[in-house]
């Protein structure tokens, strides 16, 4: 199996096999150190890029450095990731094409202030590297802060409903 590195729609560069990937083929391991999550929040708490992955209850993180690090997100991927035995392994979800770009989906989470914009331009794109999951969390949380904001208007108006409700 040949996979290379090259420039991609998606973003920036993205990995690309040589060779046709049968469903189910374990294409690459996620590699790279690991380090605590609290070791990569500190090492990257400026950078806006990071190819981290979690592990196991996410408490431990791959701070990924080889082939696997350059595979792009996308809602409509043709691989997936699974652990097996404390490795990470992206696997073929469909049948790949020489020349196909690999892909998974990131499925996100704990991304602070990062917009995480999806441009994977596939039908059902989320516009959204997170999971579905931690954009309902991150909904909520800018609801609460837009509530926050309100209520520090020394002369908001209030309006008769809508705003109290509890859930
Ligand atoms: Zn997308």
């Amino acid at each position: 199996m040949g996979l290379i590195i090259r420039s991609s729609a998606i973003h920036a560069a993205g990995c690309y096999t040589t060779s046709r990937i049968r469903k189910g083929t374990q294409i690459v391991e996620y590699t790279g150190p690991r380090i605590s999550k609290e070791e990569a929040d500190e090492k990257y708490a400026d950078s806006p890029t990071t190819y981290l992955f979690g592990v196991g209850d996410g408490s431990t993180v791959i701070d990924g450095h080889g082939t696997a690090m350059f595979i792009n997100h996308s809602c409509n991927p043709n691989c997936e990731t699974e652990e097996i035995n404390g490795q990470v392994w992206i696997m073929a979800i469909r049948d790949v094409a020489p020349g196909e770009e690999l892909t998974y989906d990131y499925y996100l989470y704990d991304g602070d202030e990062d917009e995480a914009a999806c441009n994977c331009g596939a039908p059902n794109c989320r516009r959204s590297m997170y999971s579905p999951e931690e954009i309902r969390r991150r909904a909520r949380a800018a609801r609460k802060a837009t509530r926050a904001t309100q209520t520090r208007m020394p002369h908001g108006r209030r309006s008769s409903g809508g705003n109290r409700r509890t859930r």
